[in-house]
């Protein structure tokens, strides 16, 4: 079983890193050119300005996109230490998944084994 202090630790963890990841997202949405609403009063040529900015916006919304799975699934491992029960268990096989893996990965939502059968996870385009 884990300890209550160890999951106190990763709780903390994964609050800070929440914190850091909404943090991360807001400064990417600032970045993106295409909401930036000094762009119309820049000086470029329009099509230098439109393939630059729509390549920078879509590199800024992968990332963006990174970041919100990344939170999502912080938040899934936070509501499960606060229900108290599931964090820490394999989603598949239902055991207990590796403390030294969760203290790595503290997302871990598979074991060890249960995650090398698993299949890649699709690229959402
Ligand atoms: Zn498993």
């Amino acid at each position: 079983m884990l300890d209550k202090k160890f999951l106190e630790k990763i709780r903390e963890r994964l609050i800070a890193e929440e914190k850091e990841l909404v943090g991360d997202i807001a400064q990417l949405t600032k970045q993106d050119p295409l909401l930036i609403p000094e762009r119309t009063s820049a000086k470029i040529p329009e099509f230098v300005e439109s393939a630059r900015e729509s390549q920078a916006a879509e590199e800024i919304d992968k990332q963006k996109k990174l970041l919100e799975e990344r939170l999502e699934d912080t938040r899934l491992a936070l509501s499960k230490i606060k229900s108290g029960k599931k964090f820490g268990a394999c989603e598949s096989c239902k055991q207990e998944i590796d403390r030294a893996r969760l203290e790595a990965y503290s997302l871990a939502r598979y074991c060890l084994n249960c995650e090398e059968d698993l299949p890649p996870e699709e690229e959402s385009a």
